[in-house]
């Protein structure tokens, strides 16, 4: 795939995500997929408004109705395509920053297209074979209003509101002024939580923290939790399809530990998980204890989705999926990542015990994340031979290649792979002290600078 990376389309505005890209790849989508209708929405970014009214005319040029729904979170829009049975063009970057956007597609079941049908409309793109439709036929356009509403009412509806309301939460929301803004602190106050937030109304240009949740970009959020004293923080992403935690005493709670105490209370024998080849060893521990088995994909959801829904159609039942950056899976619920409603299921665990109780026994793990720069293609060519001379010349690793370069050093693993979004690569380390990840981290790193 070259014009959809692992999460979609992505690139800078005006450079690489120009409103003639989003026009021709559109364009591209309306050859293709057959339905008449389609619905567009976005998340906060300053370019939505004009990415937006380049796929509408791409769309419209096939002779499309258009239904947009303005901002609403990609979970949103997944819902709002799956009730009304319209495909969906999503312009978001997720996590990028600001200067980024993306568009993403789903089908009308509100889950992401397959491999195949995005590889046929990379190559109607490419060749420029669309079916442009004669003056009487193009489509038109609406604004819908309300859908976010009915997002809403749907995660409720999918969650156990009496138990979450008897917990008497006080929850912290960083919405990071991404799409969840819009929906988010309204679901957790229908939840019966008291609700304080950060960073909560829309700017794409977001001033308050930049739109990944990861722990350097939510200080602000873990002193927040202890002023308010709440029992738990909770950050999205720019489109809110991720939540990531903070525990009552103001500390960030890694992805790869959410996501196992997740798995814990919903594995039964028998079950699959899937998840992506930087899996955390404190998931592949829970996986065991459960008698369930463990599938690994390339880095990105698009992979996981793809894998879930071919294991499912299969008969087999997989109650969780996702990967420890906050992006998990509830294939019963729905077939795609929802932030909020990731963070009804943690809430709907606190009650007995604290948000860092439930964590404690998945805490003996420390994760280390890097990313190393890219200048060019020959510069990333020059970084990835000098790691494969690595892989052939480190003897202590077992190493893996399903996606990137994973080390298995028994005590420890780390991955190096090529940003799918971004021009970097990234490296993931995980080992039971911090130091010793920091350290198979730092190896990786210097072997990527030398290769400079
Ligand atoms: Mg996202």
């Amino acid at each position: 795939m070259e014009v959809f990376g692992s999460s979609g389309a992505r690139g800078v505005v005006n450079d690489e995500l120009t409103p003639r890209f989003a026009l021709e790849l559109s364009g591209a989508v309306g050859t293709v997929l057959e339905p008449d209708t389609f619905v567009v929405a976005r998340d906060t970014r300053t370019s939505g408004k004009m990415i937006t009214a380049a796929v509408m005319s791409g769309l419209m040029s096939c002779g499309k109705t258009v239904r947009d729904i303005g901002v609403v979170p990609t979970p949103g829009v997944q819902w709002y395509a799956a009730e009304h049975h319209v495909p969906g063009v999503i312009i978001t970057a997720s996590h990028n920053p600001p200067e980024y956007n993306g568009i993403k597609l789903v089908n009308e079941k509100g889950i992401e297209l397959r491999i195949e049908e995005l590889e046929e409309i990379e190559r109607v793109f490419d060749q420029e074979s669309f079916n442009h439709v004669e003056w009487q036929d193009v489509g038109s356009a609406t604004r819908v209003d309300g859908a976010g509403e009915g997002y809403v009412e749907r995660v409720i509806d999918s969650l156990p509101v009496q138990r979450i309301t008897d917990a008497d939460l006080t929850v912290a929301v960083d919405p990071g002024h991404g799409a969840g803004s819009v929906t988010n602190p309204r679901i957790y106050r229908e939840l019966g939580c008291r609700v304080v937030t950060i960073n909560s109304y829309p700017d794409g240009k977001f001033p308050g923290r930049n739109p990944e949740p990861v722990p350097e970009n939510l200080s602000d959020l873990c002193s927040f939790v202890t002023a308010e004293n709440a029992d738990l923080g909770i950050a999205h992403d720019g489109d809110a399809d991720r939540a990531v935690f903070v525990d009552e005493h103001g500390e960030c709670i890694d992805g790869d530990a959410a996501l196992a105490a997740l798995a814990s209370v919903v594995l039964e024998d028998g079950d699959v998980v899937v998840s992506s080849v930087n899996v955390s060893q404190r998931l592949v521990n829970v996986v065991q204890e459960s008698d369930a088995s463990l599938e690994l994909t390339p880095v990105g959801s698009t992979y996981i989705l793809n894998r879930v829904r071919e294991l499912k159609d299969a008969g087999e039942r997989v109650p969780i999926a996702g990967e420890g950056n906050g992006g998990i899976i509830f294939p019963e619920y729905q077939l795609g990542r929802d932030g909020a409603f990731v963070a009804g299921r943690f809430m709907d665990l606190i009650g007995d015990e604290t948000a860092s109780e439930i964590i404690a026994p998945y805490d003996s793990y420390f994760t280390q994340r890097d990313n190393v720069p890219v200048e060019s293609e020959a510069d990333l060519a020059r970084k990835l031979e000098a790691i494969k001379r690595e892989a052939n010349v480190d003897s202590e690793a077992s190493v893996s290649t399903v996606d990137g370069f994973r080390f298995d050093y028994g005590d420890g693993w780390v991955l190096v792979r090529p940003s799918g979004t971004e021009p970097l690569v990234r490296i993931y380390a995980e080992a039971q002290s911090h130091g010793r990840a920091k350290e198979y981290a730092q190896r990786m790193k210097t072997v990527l600078k030398d290769a400079a």
